[in-house]
């Protein structure tokens, strides 16, 4: 189906109709506080069918429900562990997402056939307020066509999905600007699916914290991934990237012995004035950088960037997330200099 996309405020009257297009079966585009997700009614499984189409997702990767009350986790979730509840009064509302195992009122194309889901509350107030006032829990991936850069702006999700659904809420920049930290719970342990805001050192204060593997691995073909977005190559621009690892007098060397046509270098902000190749900095600190990621990448696309030589991100606290959506845009290319 063809819309004429609306683009809507964060204002009540706006509020009260995106809950409309929910209650009624349709997608909105949402802002939250990680970046602008797809909403629909997590229960209706032929809305949520539609942004699995809108996205071009692979049917096998799930979907978080985003509820607007803690006391959601149990109506969707059951044999919710204690460590969660503690997490839940630290944590949420916020960037964090818990797999539970999940209650049969969630369809199988929301869990992607999985007998668990994953829950979040999310702290953005467009986004509880769309959540509350709709009455449901919704299921919402992140905003972009499947395979490219999260949008955290309104204007990135238009660019992906103008024509594609009926709104979107303008509900401005996204501030932590990467996905939701993703956990599961294992014999007492905090297993970390998908690195974010909430970072592994600050669960660590919880329970013994596991990294998953394929956070900062590539998965081999037919490998099982307990995080099965982990999987694909992600969050990435037309042009090739490849992350080069050195210290800054390093990175500015390379970068500087590889100019040519469509070639860019996105450095760190204390970078930039060394560059003599196009550039587009993304930050000094982890939270910039987080914050910053996806637009830069989108901002390639804009230029017609061909190669995109990326400082690695440090890999500890947020930075572990701007290392896990950078490694998947790059492919897993890594140079050392
Ligand atoms: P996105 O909606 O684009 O932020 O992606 C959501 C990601 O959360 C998925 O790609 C999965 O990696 C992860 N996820 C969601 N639900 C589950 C689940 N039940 N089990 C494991 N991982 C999940
Ligand atoms: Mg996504």
């Amino acid at each position: 189906m063809q819309y004429k996309t609306e683009l809507l405020t964060s204002s009540e009257e706006d509020i009260k109709k995106a809950a409309e297009i929910i209650s009624g079966g349709g997608i909105v585009g949402m802002p939250t506080e990680t970046v602008y997700g797809l909403a629909a009614d997590a229960e209706n499984a032929e809305a949520v069918a539609e942004i699995f189409k809108a996205k071009g997702r692979p049917q096998d990767n799930p979907l978080i429900v985003h509820i607007g009350d803690i006391a959601d986790f149990e109506k969707y979730a059951k044999n919710v562990p204690e460590t969660a509840y503690k997490l839940a009064e630290k944590f949420c509302p916020g960037p964090l997402t818990m797999v539970l195992p999940k209650r049969d009122r969630i369809p199988d194309v929301t869990s992607a056939g999985l007998d668990t889901v994953g829950i979040r509350m999310p702290s953005h107030k467009a986004a509880l307020a769309l959540i509350r006032t709709s009455g449901k829990a919704v299921a919402a991936p992140s905003a972009n066509l499947s395979g490219s850069p999260s949008p955290t702006s309104a204007a990135h999700v238009m660019n992906d999905m103008n024509g594609k659904i009926p709104a979107v809420i303008d509900g401005g920049d996204c501030p932590v600007g990467v996905e939701s930290t993703v956990i599961a719970f294992e014999d007492g342990k905090i297993r970390l699916l998908r690195p974010g805001f909430v970072s592994a050192e600050e669960l660590s204060e919880f329970a013994e914290v596991i990294i998953d593997r394929h956070i900062t691995e590539a998965a081999e073909s037919g490998e099982r991934v307990l995080s099965p977005g982990m999987k694909y190559k992600h969050y990435s621009p037309k042009a090739n990237v490849t992350i080069i690892e050195g210290n800054g007098t390093d990175y500015i060397k390379f970068v500087n012995s590889h100019s040519g046509e469509g070639v860019y270098a996105m450095p760190f902000d204390s970078d930039e004035s060394y560059c003599e190749i196009p550039c587009i900095p993304y930050g000094d600190s982890s939270e910039e950088q987080a914050a910053r990621l996806f637009a830069a990448l989108r901002k390639f696309d804009e230029l017609g960037a061909k190669q995109v030589y990326a400082r690695c991100p440090l890999k500890n606290g947020v930075g572990l997330a701007v290392y896990n959506r950078l490694l998947r845009a790059a492919g897993f290319e890594i140079i050392s200099v």
